[in-house]
């Protein structure tokens, strides 16, 4: 295997094509397998030094063997990719975390490519940390990881979340493994002025999703009336709108997310809220049919879109609940719509609410537009990591 001198050590190579150097330039970190040169006999997990045409270097980047992403980038430069390394990433990381966080003690603390940290996501709740290795080179250097987060952030607790489906595509085991200290059932967090119990073991995500955080603080301005909350997981929206509102429904199909939605209405002592397990369509289908009327609406689906095939039939999901939506609101209803399908642009989601508004026969003003909260950074070149919108629209 050919070698290249990186950092003072010697690391194997990887050649693209001129294509591939294109994308490269574009600062995309992803690089696609069919953009190699020649397909190199290297294990996944492998850091390459990464090389054009004419022995030019791009970079240092980690290998895969199996998923269609063949490089992911680590550096651009001529660096040394060890302990220290990682640490002084670890430490602009956590120092960013500290400025823009703020009034939470539930946050992303490592959002993969957007900290340098390819493949690794570590999410801080209360002092446990839930960690996702979704990429062999970062499950290879998962002890290194621990031992830098027991140094920085002295945890109560570490959870492998090692569940998502992602890494099944890098031929990486499914599991979920507390590694150090004791984790309990649900551990209690804080979002602004309410309180939330989180399954870190088996809550979908790693326990919340921390992405709408800064949606549902933004959201408890609209709080009036009755208040629907439509894909309502463990109450995220609804307890931060319940406070100002006369009810708040929420509608959401999993029990389980259901239950721990009403532990945390007990929690934060709201009794004006109603649990509907139901699936959403026929729900929203429902009460149209009814002629029931809300003041403020939350939709917050799962990703429609999972892959560009799934597109049009998304498109349609998502123009068929924001209509049903517009078609219950009161004049001057607040509808706060989210789509979190990164197959969806802002554009292309701005331009499917306003189809669904016209065809319930409402115009609807624009009065935030929002994206994933500060301590989910995208990172400019990766469109991939540009996923979450968040739409505040009132109607006439
Ligand atoms: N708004 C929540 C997150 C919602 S995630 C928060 O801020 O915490 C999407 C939720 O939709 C999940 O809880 C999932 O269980 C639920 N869900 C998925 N498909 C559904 C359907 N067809 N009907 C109702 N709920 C659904």
């Amino acid at each position: 295997m050919e070698n290249y001198q990186a950092g003072g050590r010697r690391l194997p190579v990887v050649r693209l094509t001129p294509k591939g150097v294109r994308w490269q330039r574009t600062g995309h970190p992803w690089t696609y397998r069919n953009d190699l040169a020649e397909i190199p006999s290297l294990p996944s997990g492998e850091l390459a030094a990464v090389l054009g045409p004419q022995e030019k270097f791009l970079g240092q980047a980690f290998y895969s063997t199996t998923s269609r992403i063949a490089l992911r980038f680590v550096t651009y430069r001529d660096e040394t990719v060890d302990a220290l390394f990682w640490e002084e990433r670890l430490k602009r990381a956590v120092a960013y975390r500290r400025r823009v966080v703020q009034d939470t003690d539930a946050y992303r603390l490592i959002y993969g490519e957007a900290d340098g940290f390819a493949g690794l996501v570590v999410d801080h709740y209360a002092g446990h940390l839930a960690v996702q290795a979704l990429h062999p080179a970062l499950e290879r250097r998962l002890p290194e990881i621990i031992e830098l987060l027991v140094r920085y952030i002295t945890p109560i607790s570490i959870t492998l979340r090692n569940d998502s489906e992602m890494r099944r595509l890098e031929g990486l085991p499914l599991e979920i493994k507390t590694v150090l200290g004791d984790l309990p059932d649900l551990v209690q967090v804080r979002e602004g002025p309410v309180r939330l119990w989180v399954d870190i073991r088996a809550g979908q995500k790693t326990g919340l999703f921390l992405d709408q955080r800064e949606n549902r603080l933004a959201a408890e301005a609209y709080g009036r009336g009755e208040v629907l909350d439509v894909f309502a997981y463990q109450g995220g929206f609804a307890l931060h709108l319940a406070p100002k509102a006369e009810r708040v429904t929420l509608v959401e199909s999993s029990e389980a997310a259901l239950r721990l939605a009403q532990e945390n209405a007990g929690l934060n002592g709201f009794h004006n809220l109603e649990f509907v397990k139901a699936k959403a369509f026929s729900f929203l289908k429902k009460a149209v049919a009814e002629g029931r009327r809300f003041e403020v609406i939350v939709l917050d689906p799962p990703a429609f879109a999972k892959s560009r095939a799934e597109r049009a039939g998304a498109i349609k999901g998502y123009q068929e609940i924001n209509r049903r939506a517009f078609q219950l609101l009161n004049p001057g209803g607040t509808l706060i719509t989210c789509s979190c399908s990164y197959n969806l642009s802002e554009p292309e989601f701005l331009d499917l609410v306003r189809t669904a508004a016209a065809s319930a026969g409402r115009q609807a003003r624009l009065i935030e537009r929002r994206g994933a909260a500060r301590d989910h950074p995208a990172l400019l070149s990766l469109p991939e990591s540009l996923y979450l919108k968040c739409l505040i629209l009132e109607v006439e």
